[in-house]
């Protein structure tokens, strides 16, 4: 039987929807996906021929505007992996109290097999299908990168947008975006940077890890990544600086693993001078990269698709904890496998949360037509010298050159965005850490829990027709 990721999201909602007081109706009608376009249109090729693609973009939930989700392109895409992730969208803003509905689109190529021109042509004639029909603005659909896209296209979005509707908030109709077209500082990192708060906090709390039989903090933490796409790779790396081994890697054409550990950016090198990660001279190289995931580590991080962890590998997982930085990785099954083994699931409905944190910020930014900043960050450096001046006048004590260098420092738009982002992960961990202590839930379950009491509110309060 082919996969059914939307079925797997509902069957999460069904296991997490007896600890929610709502009305049956309005949970049939959350869990429902409310609107999606199929669309199908033709492109030209470089050398002239003409290839018919097809393009969907779902929008789960109008309980708060506008919908909010990413564009991805691979030849995977379906109507029902687009509503399922549209879905994920929706319980994931509701877990971080990002406030949009959930949205999703996904155009079905391979990025790989076009050019940039090419490229270019079908993101713009894609966005172009959306505007027809309503599917994008600033206040009514906002995409965003995801799988096999990134700032570029979200670029060529705007620009197609903003050339029909010229309006003075149009760039707010998409997010990701280069920082020079109104994107933010601190995007293209957000959703790792994310998973690697998710995760700290996660092993910040003595009890949860020795229940895992594992010791607090991240130091000296085995883990294996799967996808070193935008999300793998960012995780990786911040999980590298706070002094984790990176023990795996797997990628689509094959994968590595050293019980001691690699150097990241060395693999990175080596895949981009040889084209593949296979053969990199610091690590045990495998053909078949989904072999990396079943070796020995403290936290595996899926990064790359939906259902890479399933019944037929789950009992062979050994991970104690599992980061879902992808949507979607593990089945339901599989995670009632890795469940009774004891592991953690943190759930990619709050771990991949990252990234439409800080699009919200991007968002926001947008609408507000001023950089984070701006305003107050001269000031708040003057008011901390003001502050040390009087100090080093009431203890007769200067103050070195180097420590007043360091104290006066006002927040720029980056530092801004990273401490939201902080905040925002560590938060709603422990907003889910509660409720899945007071019901004896697993993780997941408790994000869902979070996610559905939101979403019923918000539908109760203002989303129904009278
Ligand atoms: P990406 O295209 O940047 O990277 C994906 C990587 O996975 C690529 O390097 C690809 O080669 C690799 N890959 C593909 N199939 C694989 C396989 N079978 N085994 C191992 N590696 C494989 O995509 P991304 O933006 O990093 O997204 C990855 C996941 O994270 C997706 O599930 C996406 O929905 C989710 N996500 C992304 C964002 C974001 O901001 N980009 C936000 C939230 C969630």
């Amino acid at each position: 039987m082919s996969y059914r990721f939307f079925e797997d999201v509902n069957t999460n909602f069904d296991r997490a929807a007896p600890y929610v007081d709502a009305e049956p109706g309005l949970l049939e009608q959350i869990k429902r996906c409310n609107s999606v376009y199929h669309v199908t249109f033709p492109i030209k090729k470089d050398d002239g021929t003409i290839e018919t693609v097809h393009g969907w973009r779902a929008e789960h939930s109008h309980h708060k505007l506008p919908a909010k989700g990413g564009i991805r392109y691979s030849t995977l895409a379906n109507e029902d992996e687009v509503v399922a992730l549209a879905a994920l969208m929706t319980y994931k803003c509701a877990v971080v109290d990002v406030p949009f509905g959930g949205g999703k689109g996904g155009v079905k190529i391979d990025a790989n097999n076009y050019t940039e021109s090419e490229l270019e042509r079908i993101t713009r004639r894609y966005t172009f299908e959306l505007i027809k029909k309503g599917f994008i603005g600033p206040g009514e659909d906002v995409p965003a990168p995801d799988y096999g896209t990134g700032a570029r296209e979200m670029g060529w979005i705007l620009d197609t947008y903003r050339a029909i509707n010229p309006s003075i908030d149009a760039e707010g109709c998409v997010t990701g975006k280069p920082v020079e077209l109104g994107g933010i500082r601190g995007r293209t990192e957000a959703t790792g940077r994310g998973v690697f708060f998710g995760i700290r906090e996660a092993c910040s709390h003595a009890q949860d890890m020795k229940d895992l039989g594992l010791t607090t903090g991240l130091e000296g933490k085995r883990v294996i990544v799967q996808g070193l796409g935008n999300v793998g790779y960012y995780s990786a790396k911040y999980f590298q600086e706070a002094g984790c081994l990176i023990v795996g890697i797997a990628e689509a054409s094959g994968g590595l693993y050293n019980e001691k550990g690699m150097d990241l950016e060395n693999v990175m090198t080596h895949w981009k001078e040889t084209g593949a990660i296979k053969g990199y001279p610091g690590a045990e190289s495998f053909k078949d990269s989904r072999k990396v995931l079943e070796m020995d580590c403290d936290i595996l991080v899926p990064a790359a698709l939906e259902n890479q962890i399933n019944e037929e590998n789950a009992d062979r997982i050994k991970a104690k904890i599992i980061a879902e930085a992808a949507n979607g990785p593990t089945t339901p099954n599989a995670h009632n496998i890795i469940k009774q083994r004891g592991a953690l699931i943190v759930p990619d409905n709050y771990l991949n949360a990252g990234g439409v944190t800080v699009s919200y910020f991007e968002w926001l930014k947008n609408l507000s037509h001023v950089r984070f900043g701006r305003m107050d960050r001269r000031n708040e450096e003057n008011m901390m010298r003001k502050v040390l001046t009087a100090i080093e006048d009431a203890s007769g004590n200067g103050i070195s050159k180097k420590v007043s260098e360091e104290l006066v420092q006002g927040s720029d738009e980056k530092d801004i965005v990273d401490s939201g982002l902080e905040d925002t992960m560590i938060v709603a961990y422990n907003e889910l850490r509660e409720i899945r202590r007071a019901n004896n839930l697993d993780l997941r379950t408790a994000a869902y829990v979070s996610a559905i009491r939101k979403v019923a509110v918000a539908y109760d309060r203002q989303g129904i027709f009278p």
